[in-house]
């Protein structure tokens, strides 16, 4: 549901500047829904991949990482395609707490952006869309925008939680405020970090809005 006062994109602050507009650009793969444990999950099912394997998840890229039954780029993504057709997005494990904590935000005004670079291999973008589309309604998953972008640091927000070290250093770079989500890939950068969706990250993440720790 949508407050009233957020249908126009016109909305913003009030005359008083005391009901500030919230923007959280919000990454899906690694933050919202589990893709490593997806894709290995299918891995697992194609018959690609012990099902007692765990990759090594100390690298963000799975090409660079122990585990993973593909050593190229192009290995790598003809796998995905093949799980994309499959409806890999459609069907992705949700991370915990992340229906009922977005909720919470949304019910608190925030305007929830998707931002993801799902269309990164091309030609079968119907699919990866409508799927897209199709998980976040499935999850419950309240947002206002859905955006199929890779270029993340082009786009200005309140806050932007993100779990891909080069997004969180590009977005860094652009002066924009980055959360990390966090992942064993990740450790290495500077916070602010939250490591689950709880009560607690929602309030912090609430206080962050209104005043970012520098
Ligand atoms: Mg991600």
């Amino acid at each position: 549901m949508v407050p009233s006062k957020y249908e126009s994109p016109h909305a913003g602050v009030d005359s008083a500047g005391t009901d500030v507009y919230r923007v959280l650009d919000l990454d899906l793969d690694g933050v919202c829904a589990d893709y490593t444990e997806a894709m290995r999950q299918w891995l697992v099912r194609a018959g690609r991949m012990a099902a007692d394997t765990f990759p090594d998840m100390t690298r963000y890229e799975m090409t660079l990482a122990t585990g993973w039954p593909f050593s190229t780029v192009d290995e790598y993504k003809q796998a995905h395609k093949e799980a994309e057709a499959d409806h890999l997005y459609a069907t992705m494990p949700v991370i915990n707490g992340v229906p009922e904590a977005l909720q919470r935000l949304a019910d608190a005004h925030v305007y929830i952006r998707v931002v993801t670079h799902r269309l990164f291999v091309s030609g079968q973008h119907q699919i990866v869309v409508s799927d897209t589309a199709k998980w976040l309604d499935d999850n419950h998953i309240p947002y206002m925008s859905l955006c199929f972008t890779g270029l993340k640091d082009t786009m200005h927000a309140s806050i932007h939680i993100d779990d891909s070290p080069a997004n969180i250093l590009a977005l860094r770079q652009a002066g924009e405020h980055v959360v990390v989500f966090d992942q064993p890939y990740n450790r290495d950068l500077d916070g602010p970090r939250m490591s689950a969706w709880d009560e607690t990250s929602v309030s912090k993440l609430m206080a962050w809005m209104n005043r970012w720790p520098e």
